[in-house]
């Protein structure tokens, strides 16, 4: 991945725009060593950033995470999440202390909130603080979270430190273009973006058959899912998270890294999925 193409956290941290999600990996003990490979295949492509969940798989997907990095954890920044219900309080030390058990490490480089709950932001500020204070995490953030949400949490003492907000964003569905990434922008705050890939192409109908995208395509000799990453990626404050679980997908995603899209395909794409021009409520899966 060319190395220019990165995201800068509000910290200074710099990361690859494309990292690695994990969301149903494994589920099936007869895919792992393939997944396992995957993994360790995108991190040497420089997809060093791997995104899972205490949610995904009740813990597998940790556990398959864990496996895939051993002996190999420096070279990785590694991201969980912790479940609304559990986001405060002793649940949400022990939710994280559970999840490193799980991956097999000390500390998690990044810690989400995976979508809002009951718990008061105030409570899951002041946790997520206590857990960097204790050295299991390095940062935190938010994810699912629209620009309302995101102004309320930052109302809250502390949580000028949101590292950053992880939301659904592909080329069938630009909502944040409107008002929450304007917003993060402003406040110095990357996206990271899941289903860059629309899901293979299964959120969006006709997003992969477009005719605009195939031919965009075609001028790069790339696959429409490579053009969709790009175009993800095209900006320097949003990262995101394709997942593949075979060694050609990842290997065709981190390539699309490399992909730099002229002003007069932008354009086209624009016109073939116009951002919105007023509000639309977060999308999320
Ligand atoms: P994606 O948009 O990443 O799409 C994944 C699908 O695309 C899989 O079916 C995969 O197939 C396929 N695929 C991958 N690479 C290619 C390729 N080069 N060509 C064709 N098909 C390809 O969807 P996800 O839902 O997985 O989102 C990405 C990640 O974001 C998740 O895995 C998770 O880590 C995170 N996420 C976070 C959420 C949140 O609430 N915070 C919600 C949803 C996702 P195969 O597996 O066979 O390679």
């Amino acid at each position: 991945m060319s190395i220019e193409k990165t995201v800068i956290l509000p910290d200074g941290t710099a990361l690859p725009r494309l990292g690695q999600g994990t969301w149903y990996m494994g589920d099936d003990s007869a895919a792992e060593a393939e997944e396992i490979s995957t993994l360790r295949q995108g991190i040497d492509l420089g997809m060093t950033l791997i995104d899972t969940a205490e949610m995904y798989g009740n813990g597998r997907s940790e556990v398959l995470v864990g496996k895939a990095i051993k002996g190999i954890r420096d070279r990785v920044f590694l991201v969980s999440k912790v479940l609304p219900h559990n986001a405060g309080g002793s649940h949400l030390i022990s939710s994280c202390e559970s999840s490193l058990k799980r991956l097999g490490i000390d500390c998690l480089d990044l810690y989400l909130l995976h979508w809002r709950g009951q718990v008061p932001y105030a409570e899951t500020v002041r946790g997520m603080e206590e857990l960097i204070r204790a050295g299991k995490i390095k940062r935190w953030g938010v994810s699912n979270l629209d620009d309302d949400d995101m102004r309320e949490l930052l109302s809250e003492p502390g949580a000028e430190s949101c590292a950053v907000n992880q939301v659904l964003y592909h080329l069938g569905s630009r909502g944040i273009e409107y008002d929450l990434l304007p917003w993060q922008r402003q406040n110095h705050m990357p996206v990271m973006a899941y289903c860059p890939l629309a899901q293979a192409g299964q959120l969006r109908r006709n997003l992969v058959s477009d005719a605009t995208l195939r031919q965009v395509a075609a001028e790069h000799n790339a696959d429409p899912f490579q053009i969709l990453l790009a175009w993800c990626i095209r900006q320097d404050d949003i990262l995101a998270i394709p997942k593949a679980a075979s060694l050609h997908h990842v290997t065709q995603n981190a390539a699309a890294a490399d992909i730099v899209l002229s002003r007069e395909q932008l354009q086209r794409l624009d016109q073939a999925f116009p951002a919105p021009n007023r509000p639309v409520p977060l999308d999320i899966v």
